[in-house]
This record gives structure tokens, sequence and C-alpha cells, in this order.
């Protein structure tokens, strides 16, 4: 399989690209080099495609469902008793919207945290792109669950070739007791697989693991030692400044969705600690049902908004959030690409200049972050394969 792509405008100017199998093989080749697709792209930008790492895909379900509510009550009384009426085949039908919408904005991967995960693992199998597909751990969890579960990630074989991976996905400290959270975190370390959990995400959270543990939620997690470079950490908005230090001793990657903490009332993502500690920053949506789509770029502008809201405008810059959206992402989850370049894997969008939106071109990605919308990306390309065009 090779792609050309003509004259296509890379960072400053304009190119032939060549991507053969899964990679970009060579960039300048000449217009004429043989390829079995060719993409005209004069008037378009090549960018890398966008990581989602913190997703409930099958949540689109509930778009709109239950808004403006506090995350407690929206948990309790609206999300979960609606969940227990989901079937598989609903399952499949949220997921299938969700990748929909997510290669529609140029997402080519999410991180999920979800149930009947075969369906989704089916629907990313059938789209072509990637996903790290969380296996849900909770404490009510019944003992046959979870051993159903141990023998599903044992036999795990990855249909895809490498384009989906798994997680173990404790929900959150206040839904997994402490024996769990180290039992799930021994299962993923033995298994090779990620941890992904919900950190932080409110002050109540924060307050009643201060009654409980007698210690705030990143410092207790450490001292069961559950951190580690294998572990996403979605929201992680009320974190102090030790606490930043120890994520970025731990090579702990955090999931910042800006918009549904800012849509759930959660608080403020503590920029400017989170950025000198140099932990590892990444974009996420979370569920639809409280952001209320899966557009990572819109999260890109929220998220260098609301560091701005400090009063310091140098805060978080374009160049900055792209790259959480791209390369960290990427490599958080050990997918050789994130970037443009030659011998990367070939994950990318082409976006139409000619849109009023990215007019005049001053600074591409600024453009991209501050004025674009996924209305104009033209062509998706996931390992390698055109999945929208
Ligand atoms: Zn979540």
């Amino acid at each position: 399989m090779s792609i050309l792509i003509k004259n296509v405008l890379l960072g400053t100017a304009k190119t032939n690209i060549l991507i053969e199998g899964k990679r970009f093989k060579a960039f300048g080749v000449p217009a004429d080099t043989p390829a079995e697709t060719v993409l005209e792209a004069d008037g378009k930008a090549i960018l890398p495609a966008f990581y989602n790492t913190h997703n409930h895909a099958a949540m689109s379900l509930l778009r709109g469902y239950a808004d403006d509510m506090n995350l407690q009550s929206w948990l309790q009384d609206y999300i979960w008793p609606y969940e227990d009426t989901l079937t598989a085949d609903d399952i499949e039908r949220g997921s299938r919207l969700a990748v929909d919408e997510m290669i529609r904005s140029g997402s080519v991967f999410f991180n999920d945290m979800y149930f009947d995960i075969e369906r989704t693992i089916d629907v990313v199998d059938k789209a072509g792109t990637r996903a790290c597909i969380g296996i849900t751990v909770m404490e009510m969890h019944s003992k046959a669950v979870e051993e159903q579960k141990r023998a599903f990630v044992e036999q795990w074989q990855d249909p895809t070739g490498g384009r989906i991976q798994l997680a173990i996905a404790p929900h959150a400290i206040y839904t997994v007791g402490t024996q769990k959270l180290i039992s799930s975190a021994e299962w993923a370390r033995k298994a090779g697989v990620k941890l992904h959990i919900h950190v932080s995400e409110t002050a109540e959270e924060v307050r009643n693991c201060l009654k409980e543990h007698g210690t705030t939620p990143v410092r207790y997690l450490d001292s069961i030692g559950f951190l580690g470079p294998d572990v996403v950490a979605a929201h992680c908005v009320h974190l102090d400044e030790e606490e930043w230090d120890i994520m970025a001793e731990r090579g702990v990657t955090v999931a910042h969705c800006p918009c549904s903490n800012m849509k759930l009332g959660s608080g403020r993502f503590p920029y400017e600690l989170a950025i000198k500690s140099g932990a590892r920053i990444t974009l996420a949506t979370d569920g639809c049902s409280s952001n209320n789509n899966l557009d990572l770029r819109e999260e890109m502008k929220f998220a260098a908004l609301l560091a701005k809201c400090t009063g310091d405008p140098t805060l978080l810059p374009a160049e900055m959030v792209f790259e959480w959206a791209t390369r960290n992402g990427a490599e958080a989850f050990g997918i050789d690409a994130g970037v443009i370049a030659e011998g990367k894997v070939a994950d990318c969008i082409l976006v139409d200049l000619s849109d009023p939106r990215m007019t005049p071109n001053h600074h591409l990605v600024s453009n991209w972050v501050y004025a674009a919308s996924s209305g104009c990306i033209r062509t998706v390309i996931c390992d390698g394969k055109i999945v929208r065009n």
C-alpha cells in the first residue's frame, strides 16, 4: 500500500510526500513517483492526527441526556441508572457513533473506559483507527465478572495487528477500594498493559480521600504503589505542587479534559503547576455526556484559553497545546507517530487552507488551535491508510 500526497503544505513549504506501508517513506519526492493512491493536496496542509487520551466512547448515546448538574448527582441519579439499561448492541451503536465523530474531527486514537468492550474493539477494527480499550474495574463487580475479565486479557490477541491495546481501568478511588486498586496494578503490570483511572476530578473527591485515607488522592495512590509510567490519570484538577512533582517523577501520563471539567464545574486545571512539573500532559474529551462532543480541536482551544484566565496570556501557547494533542498522546501509548517526519507512522490529516477560518495563513498551528473547526479537515489517514477522504 502506498500513497503519494502531492503539493501539500508542510510547515511553510509545499512538498510531495510518499507513504509506504504504515510509514512516511520520503518527503520532497518527484510528482510522478508511482503510488497506488495519489492525493492532489494543492491548497491543503498536512498536520499530525490527534490522540484522545480519556474517553467513554459509547456514552455518545448519552449526549445531551443530563446537562447542567454537579458530578455526583449527574453520575448517581442519571448516568449510572441509564447505563444499567444499555445492551451490548447499544454499546456497539454508541461506539460507532463516537468513532465516526472522532475520525471526522481528526482523532485516530482514543483511550477508552467502558463495558462490553468486544463490541467497541470490533468497531475500531472495522474503522481502521486505534484505541486503548480499558477493562473497567469497580468494587461492586463480582468475583465471577472479574475472573471473566482476567480470562479475556489472558487470551487477548489484537485482531488489527497493532492498532488496539488493552488497559486495566479501575474507575476511581471512590469506586474501587485499596485492595482492588493494588490488585489491578499488579494485574496490569503482569499483563504488560496500561492502567487507566480518574484522579482528583473534584474537590469533593479530595476531601473524601483526606477523610478516608488521611491524605490526598495522588499521595494515596503513590503510597500503595499504583503510580508509574504505565498509568494514565484522567482530569487531575485538584493537585498541589508536590503532587505534580510526584506525577512527573513517576512518569504518569495526565489526560487533561478542559471541557468536561468546565461543564461539570469540577474546577480549573492548574496549568502553571502542571507545566512546571514536567509531567507528560495529553488532551482528552472525556465521554460525550460531559462535553458534549468528541472534538479534540475544541479541547485545544479551550485549554489554551482557560490557561490564560490566570491573567498570563503567554501560558500554554498554541504550539504547546497542539503538542499535547499530538506528540504527547502518541508517545504515551507507544505509537511511533504524532509528528510528520520521515520514518514515523503515518497518522495525519489534510486541512483545507481555502476555508475562511484558515485564511490568511500567518501561522498554521495557531490557525488550527484558535480559528479552525473540524469542518476544515478533508482527509484522515491512520496507520498509512486513508480512513476518511
Ligand atoms: Zn471519564
